[in-house]
């Protein structure tokens, strides 16, 4: 499908694979991220990954040169946050980094050993104490639940496990299946519908994974994916339904063009 770029009022991208490689961004994004709000369009990122917090990748974003609001910015750390000051939850066992505990901090929530709730998120500190005291709590009663499903992610040129593979670790140990609060769930999607004044067909989103085209094409957005990430030519051209995106970005550059 051709894509008028042009009439599109809001871009969502995510960030992994997308944006940046973690530590560069990917070749033109800085570019066309500067361009899009030249032209006032909307720009808003989405990530699962929660190694940062929202104010984090804001930081993150000021320090490679690009001055991005935190409220742009919708980590899956701030869904699950704002999902369980809804719930009245207010604490929370956490798998994760110090971006997750940022986030869920920031909404009054504490991360603590004892709590109804388990979170699993990715966390280069995972461990068997860890796995231990999550089966533990959701052995006796507490709800699991996860940032994201992901299985790899790239820093650099390197991939890595992401939150997917320590997932099955509680998973399987548990035999619970963890509730999803990110990417591509209904509840991230109602998070964005809820906090951004939008419309969706004015919308695209433009991701590395056939998940980010699953979650966008539910929210009624466009969806493109770029090939600088996770996904490959070939596993894009298989995809069907939901799954199959509105046109493959292989030049980033045609975003802007016609701008
Ligand atoms: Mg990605």
């Amino acid at each position: 499908m051709l894509i008028n770029y042009k009439n599109l009022k809001t871009f969502f991208f995510d960030l992994d694979g997308t944006v940046w490689n973690w530590r560069d961004f990917n070749p033109q994004m800085r570019h066309i991220i500067e361009k899009l709000e030249k032209k006032h369009k909307k720009v808003f990122f989405i990530t699962n990954n929660t190694i940062l917090s929202q104010t984090g990748y804001a930081r993150k974003f000021s320090r490679m040169g690009l001055q991005i609001a935190e409220e742009q910015i919708i980590t899956a750390g701030l869904v699950a946050a704002k999902y369980f000051q809804a719930k009245g939850i207010d604490r929370v066992y956490a798998i994760g980094e110090q971006g997750l505990v940022e986030d869920l901090s920031a909404h009054g929530i504490t991360v603590t050993d004892a709590a109804r709730a388990v979170l699993v998120s990715y966390d280069r500190n995972f461990n068997y104490a860890k796995l231990k005291n999550a089966y533990d709590l959701i052995r006796t009663g507490a709800e699991l639940y996860t940032t994201g499903r992901e299985t790899s992610w790239i820093v650099g040129t390197e991939k890595y496990p992401a939150v997917g593979p320590i997932l099955a670790a509680v998973e399987a140990a548990t035999k619970k299946e963890a509730i999803n609060l990110g990417k591509p769930s209904a509840i991230m999607k109602q998070r964005i519908l809820d906090d951004i004044f939008l419309f969706p067909e004015d919308c695209i989103l433009i991701g590395d994974e056939l998940s980010d085209v699953e979650f966008g094409s539910s929210c009624g957005f466009r969806t493109a994916v770029v090939l600088t990430g996770i996904v490959d030519d070939n596993s894009v051209k298989e995809a069907q339904g939901t799954l199959k995106p509105d046109t493959i970005l292989r030049d980033i550059n045609e975003i802007t063009r016609n701008l």
